[in-house]
């Protein structure tokens, strides 16, 4: 008999959902917006410790397309975006008709090399005469990139920020949390993140002003008018008070989250510290926080006998649920034509590199289990 499948990352409830969207229910908030919407997002600026305004939206997709929108990316713009990540961290970048430049990774944290961001820059204004209008930098599987050198390049060219913290809620980088330190940030909230409304996202905005200019667009743009009036074109992509009443539930558990997936990731760290070939992916640095939203490992064939793909065959056939890496962007077939700057970081991290289950609820047996796969994969090279 075939045994139950572990995840890669599950949602967990933690009760009081149903208390929030029965509150809904009773006082007929079934609609887009309402107290719950409102709620959520000062549970969340609360979290963040921060006086920047939060506009929970439909998605994190969602958030970076008005990040991109409200820092003025129009036609023929270029964006910088780091290449190691999920395509919905570009893809925003072609809704508004611009070019997306990519720039490789660097591997203490596996996010935006300064380095290469800094040779992308001055390549692009050389060869088109203009700065690019945005630099997207992503927190990739929870962990903190080098915040302070992005931003130092990132001010020496004047050039905005868009932060995409869609797997990192709960993780600090230098006393500061990630999802506060881009001009504009973002948060996801789909169902394999760190908390999850169902679906959802937030946009994190430097001030009222440019919050109400967010929440303007989210709701299809309406000109203040009797009759509906529109001189912009806008969208459908505010959060429904329904999932943000799982939302204000989910914040009575994130912290209690994030520490268990702390403790898985250092569970396998430890309990695969013997295996060789295998590092366990993790950051050393006091200043560093990371929530571990998955736990990464490198395998390294010469040493360990199997390559990546042997031990992700042998995780699905014990219906244990893992992933390679992020494929890089600029290896995808839809945007291989766009410029990269870089070398082979990203690239080899996908070769070698698996995400392990790290759902909160995984229990000693599962780990145990899965940690069996490695035994037996070992033994059977
Ligand atoms: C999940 C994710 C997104 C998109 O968020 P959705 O809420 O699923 O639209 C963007 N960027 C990264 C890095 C993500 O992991």
């Amino acid at each position: 008999m075939k045994k139950e499948r572990i995840h890669l990352s599950l949602a967990h409830m933690s009760g009081n959902e149903q208390k929030y969207i029965q509150e809904a229910f009773d006082t007929n908030w079934v609609v887009p917006l309402g107290p719950n919407v409102d709620g959520f997002e000062k549970d969340l600026e609360q979290y963040l410790q921060t006086d920047k305004k939060i506009v929970s939206l439909s998605s994190g997709t969602a958030a970076i397309h008005l990040g991109l929108l409200l820092l003025g990316v129009k036609p023929g713009d270029e964006v910088i975006c780091q290449s190691f990540t999920f395509a919905a961290s570009a893809n925003p970048i072609k809704y508004l008709g611009a070019k997306p430049v990519f720039v490789d990774s660097e591997g203490e944290t596996w996010n935006i090399s300064s380095k290469y961001l800094e040779e992308a820059i001055t390549d692009r204004i050389e060869k088109t005469g203009r700065k690019p209008k945005a630099i997207i930098v992503v927190h990739l599987y929870g962990m903190p990139a080098k915040m302070h050198e992005i931003k130092q390049i990132a001010e020496k060219y004047d050039i905005p920020l868009l932060e995409d913290a869609a797997e990192a809620l709960g993780s600090v980088y230098k006393n500061q949390k990630c999802g506060t330190w881009g001009n504009y940030s973002v948060l996801s909230f789909n169902g394999n993140k760190i908390i999850t409304t169902s679906g959802g996202g937030a946009l994190i905005c430097p001030n009222e002003a440019s919050a109400n200019e967010a929440k303007f667009y989210a709701t299809q743009a309406r000109d203040q008018a009797p009759h509906y009036q529109h001189s912009r074109i806008g969208y459908n992509y505010r959060m429904s008070n329904i999932c943000a009443g799982i939302g204000r539930g989910q914040m009575s558990i994130l912290n209690e989250h994030v520490a268990r997936r702390r403790e898985i990731h250092q569970i396998y760290a430890e309990r695969l510290s013997n295996y060789p070939g295998i590092t366990v992916f993790q950051n050393n640095d006091k200043t560093v926080y990371s929530n571990y939203w998955l736990t990464c490992i490198l395998i390294d064939p010469s040493l360990a006998g199997y390559d990546r793909e042997k031990l992700r065959l042998a995780m699905e056939d014990a219906n244990i649920e893992v992933r390679p890496l992020w494929k890089p962007l600029h290896l995808q077939p839809v945007f291989e034509d766009y410029p990269f700057y870089g070398e082979k970081t990203s690239e080899l991290l996908f070769e070698k590199g698996l995400c392990l289950p790290s759902s909160p609820i995984l229990t000693e047996k599962d780990l145990d289990r899965i940690l069996s796969v490695f035994e037996k994969t070992m033994t059977n090279k």
